[in-house]
Parts: C-alpha cells; structure tokens; sequence
C-alpha cells in the first residue's frame, strides 16, 4: 500500500490546496466524490496524448461531472461531456473522430484496504454518519493506487443523438420540440416533473 501526502498531488496542473478551492467555487463545498474525481481526471488526461482536446463520457451523475467540467473544457452544455448514467463510478477521455481514449475507474478489489474508501462507494455508512474528513484523507494516502485504468475504443453511433434533428411547435403548449418525439411534446404527454404550473406571462407584447 503507497500513501502519498496532499502536498505531493497535483491535479491537472493545479496544487491539491488550488484543486480543493476550485471544488468549494464551482461545487458548493468539498465533496469526497470530487476530491476522487479529480485525481481520476488527472490519471485519465496523463494517459492521452498532450495538447489535443478529448471529449468525455462519464457513467455516473454524482460528483464525477464537475470533476470533468472543472478540470476540462467539456460540459454538458457544450456537448463535449455525456452523461451515460450506468452507475457506476468511471470515466472515459476519447478523441471525437476515432473514438480512441483512456477509461478509468474505481477497482473496487483494492479498496479492502480503505475501509472509508469502501464505506463510500458501497454506501455502507448513512451519509450523515459519514466522517467526509477520515475519507477524504484515505483517498489523498490512495490517490491513483486504487483505480484502474483501461484503453478504450467509444461507439461513437452508440453515443449519437439524433433525436434533435427536426423542430416543431407542439399545439398544446405552444413551445418547440423535437419532432419525433410524437404529435404533442414529451412535456404535454405526461413527462413533465411539475406537480403544479401556472402562466405568470407569456412573454411581453
Ligand atoms: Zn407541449
């Protein structure tokens, strides 16, 4: 078992202490999930080719996300980050024309040896009994001991939408939405989470 000290890691670039102020900025406060992503991110982007640009799917919706966005130029928003919600706790870099990248992910067989490391990813502790400075400092004495890293090839047909292609107003509630997605939008068809909606105004005339 390696244990390395905080002062020791960098994280794409950035000192540990920068990469902790960076997650409070964007994330809100110092989740254990972005402390692990980070270092994810970093071994991921040490395994790809230097100054190109990749595109990244991640697997999970927990915290892995704004690892990506922070510490690359992908986000959902601009398209370069999917969101391919398997559960499980991984990533991949890939070049956008080829499909070719890096995956890495957490290898649960090593973590018998961190037990708070464990306790997370297997949700065995409630979080509130959850001790987020214990584990924390398990995963900066892990870092990158515990995760594996694995060459990939993306089916890039696989990950395509083409869903958006063609645009139509939906006669019910009179916004624009994809057409295939049938006579009235995926709103008006039940889809919409709102319990309750009301028509504060409708734009100004
Ligand atoms: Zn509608």
């Amino acid at each position: 078992m390696k244990n390395v000290t905080s002062s020791e890691i960098t994280v794409c670039g950035h000192t540990y202490d920068e990469y902790i102020e960076m997650i409070k900025a964007f994330h809100g406060h110092v989740a254990p999930g972005m402390v692990i992503g980070g270092f994810m991110v970093d071994l991921a982007n040490r395994n790809l080719p230097q100054g190109e640009y990749f595109d990244a799917i991640c697997e999970t919706r927990a915290c892995l996300p704004d690892a990506i966005q922070l510490l690359t130029p992908c986000t959902v928003g601009n398209g370069w980050l999917r969101v391919v919600d398997l559960g499980r706790f991984a990533l991949s870099l890939f070049e956008k024309y080829t499909g070719d990248g890096v995956r890495v992910y957490v290898n649960s067989r090593k973590l018998d040896d961190w037990p708070e490391i464990k306790a997370f990813f297997f949700k065995l502790t409630p979080k509130k009994e959850q001790d987020s400075e214990a584990l924390i400092a398990e995963m900066n004495r892990a870092h990158t001991s515990i995760l594996g890293v694995q060459k990939v090839t993306i089916d890039l047909n696989a990950i395509k939408s083409s869903r958006r292609d063609v645009f139509t107003t939906c006669w019910l509630c009179g916004e624009g939405y994809p057409e295939n997605d049938g006579e009235i939008c995926l709103g008006c068809q039940g889809k919409a989470p709102y319990s309750h909606f009301e028509i504060l105004s409708s734009g100004e005339d």
